[in-house]
């Protein structure tokens, strides 16, 4: 295995274990990222809750869901969230499908758009539309369990980086595994600091656009300040020892903690394709 695709799996099974951590995903829920060598494949784990996940329950699936080798351990049902939405999107290298509870009201009513109040909360984008699945395929069990299912998610996300599913959780969409994951972290946080606000009453102040530009702005995925989250969440989860910067081999370490055996070479060959085309996509904005 390329040492890149090592590191990449590396990082995913951080992100599956920061998630379960930070209470984004619990029994179910996942993360996904795309294959940096091929674009109409992606690793997944296998069906599996996200805090037990290792290097070895990753799978590799082309966009319609199906495991490149047959004769697996079973899947994710909803493997077809991540197809869905990394086919339509060729801008995106990694997603999340969680339920987590502090959305689920909002993707139930209109009465308050899930939109941008904290400044943590900018990355989730000034609109966060919601996708039902009864608009298209009338009653089913909720779960996204086809590749038509996945696409017309895909469709309702659109060009935003967060889709509520009504009645079930949301699914999440960005550049990175780390942007990915502290999107998903945030929207919560931003949907509990909404709703309390909304209790409290008077008129809520949403984040201006202009606000929403500025972050992200400031935002570059190894920047130290994004990186310390990074580092933060994951030595929470247990796994701080696995923390590798692709732009520096050495492992980044806490006091204490050992250094990554296995030294993850820097993964340089996927960053910059992503960077010019996340850029590419912000200027047509
Ligand atoms: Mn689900």
């Amino acid at each position: 295995m390329p040492s890149n695709i090592k590191s990449l799996i590396n990082d995913l099974v951080i992100a599956n274990r920061i998630l379960a951590n930070e209470d984004v995903v619990d029994a179910y829920g996942h993360v996904s990222v795309r294959h940096p060598d091929d674009p109409t494949r992606f690793f997944l784990a296998r069906s599996l809750a996200p805090e037990f996940i290792t290097a070895a329950d990753i799978m590799e699936f082309t966009l319609d869901g199906e495991p490149v080798k047959k004769g697996g351990p079973a899947p994710y049902l909803e493997r077809f969230i991540h197809g869905g939405i990394l086919e339509s999107r060729p801008d995106v290298v990694a997603v999340v499908h969680a339920h987590a509870e502090d959305i689920l009201p909002f993707g139930l009513t209109d009465g308050t758009p899930l939109r941008p109040v904290i400044h943590s909360g900018s990355f989730i984008g000034a609109n966060v539309p919601t996708w039902d699945i009864q608009d298209n395929f009338g009653d089913t069990n909720l779960l996204v369990t086809n590749v038509a299912q996945g696409q017309d998610l895909a469709k309702t996300l659109g060009d935003n980086n967060v889709a509520l599913m009504r009645g079930h959780g949301f699914a999440a969409a960005a550049r990175s595994l780390i942007e990915v994951v502290r999107m998903s972290v945030y929207l919560p946080r931003n949907a509990r600091a909404l709703y309390r606000a909304r209790q409290l009453g008077g008129e809520v102040k949403y984040l201006h656009q202009g606000e929403i530009d500025a972050r992200n702005r400031g935002y570059s995925p190894y920047s130290v300040e994004t990186w310390r989250a990074w580092h933060y969440w994951a030595n929470k989860a247990g796994v701080g020892d696995m923390v590798t910067r692709p732009d520096a081999p050495t492992a980044v370490s806490k006091k204490g903690a050992k250094i990554a055996k296995t030294k993850a070479k820097p993964a340089k060959k996927a960053k910059p394709a992503v960077k010019a085309k996340a850029k590419a996509k912000g200027k047509k904005k």
